[in-house]
């Protein structure tokens, strides 16, 4: 604990997730470096500050970058994880792995798309007592028209299905430690960080900046991980898609019963064949019906789905008989 800072300057750490990167880190870190130091040197933050990279396995030598950057220079530090686990995964890591030794983490991808220097103004709005800033793109220019298409339907459906999320707000956000604190206690396994800080609460703030291009190397987020990651957007926020199946069974039973009816009719009006009224009538029921329990067992699943992450039903953020835990009191 850095207790000892309670009157300094607060301790901010970079988190930075990086996997195969060794064709971009040696570009990237001394920029990451170069803020670091601006901040420093302004007097926003403290000398204690660090850039802590995250190594998501890397099979290329990321790791052996990242190591000869510590020994170069005490505020590079790293952690590798075990095996790949994923981006979400390896920013969680080096958040929990920060939350301790700080007063405030900002995530940040390594490849320099997000704009490094819209730190300060992260900062200074921490400083300003802010406890979450997101950092926002302010335009899509530099996407492909399938890009932006693709990721604004998703923030609407995102948003219809009534998760509280930013639209175009990735996952370059300053957190302060005690909202960390809180989020320790999400434990979820499928993470989705965007949709999870809105849940969190406490005071937040967002920082507009323009997303440029990967300085070198290639993406990770092809296609396939992009559907992936919207997936698991959706489903971990919302059981709306069970309550359409609901809808949809309510509706093909309304229309099952219609069916019976005029199959009926048909049948006294001798307009059919021996045995197709039987069997519309009992197709029609079956499939509304079978529609319908799915909607209601799926509504179950949905419930201890939601209680099976353990989420905490509560937080507190202050209290009349306490100072503020916040650990920096500028
Ligand atoms: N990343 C990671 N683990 C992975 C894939 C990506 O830690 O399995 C990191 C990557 O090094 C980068 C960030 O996550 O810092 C975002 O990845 P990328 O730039 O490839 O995605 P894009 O910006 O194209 O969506
Ligand atoms: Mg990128």
């Amino acid at each position: 604990m850095n207790n000892d800072n309670v009157a300094g300057k607060p301790i901010l750490w970079m988190v930075i997730p990086c996997y195969n990167e060794e064709a971009v880190l040696p570009l990237s870190a001394p920029l990451f470096k170069k803020e670091l130091d601006e901040l420093i040197g302004s007097g926003r933050i403290s000398e204690k500050s660090r850039i802590l990279f995250v190594n998501d396995s890397s099979r290329d030598g990321t790791w052996g970058i990242i190591r000869a950057l510590s020994e170069e220079d005490e505020h590079f530090i790293g952690i590798s994880q075990s095996r790949n686990r994923g981006h979400q995964n390896a920013v969680l890591a080096g958040m929990m792995e920060a939350k301790d030794q700080c007063d405030m983490i900002i995530s940040i991808d390594c490849d320099g798309q997000d704009d490094i220097n819209a730190m300060t103004e992260m900062v200074d709005k921490y400083l300003d007592g802010a406890e979450i800033v997101y950092g926002v793109r302010s335009g899509r220019e530099t996407d492909t028209f399938f890009k932006r298409f693709t990721a604004q339907s998703f923030y609407k459906i995102l948003k219809s299905f009534g998760a509280e999320i930013l639209t175009d707000h990735a996952d370059y956000r300053l957190v302060s430690s005690e909202v960390l604190e809180a989020f320790s206690d999400f434990r979820e396994v499928n993470l989705f960080l965007r949709g999870m800080f809105p849940l969190v609460g406490y005071r937040s703030e967002r920082v507009y900046y323009k997303r440029n291009e990967r300085m070198a190397g290639e993406s990770h987020y092809p296609l396939k991980k992009m559907i992936r990651l919207a997936i698991d957007g959706i489903t971990s926020f919302s059981v709306k898609p069970i309550r359409i199946i609901t809808a949809i069974g309510f509706a093909a039973s309304i229309l099952g019963f219609i069916g019976i009816i005029w199959a009926i009719i048909a049948a006294v009006m001798n307009r059919t064949v021996a045995g197709w009224t039987s069997m519309v009538c009992i197709v029609c029921l079956l499939s509304g019906i079978q529609l319908l329990s799915l909607g209601v067992i799926g509504e179950y699943i949905g419930k201890i789905y939601m209680e099976t992450k353990q989420r905490p039903r509560y937080i507190i953020n202050d209290r009349t008989w306490e100072e503020r835990k916040r650990k920096y009191k500028g």
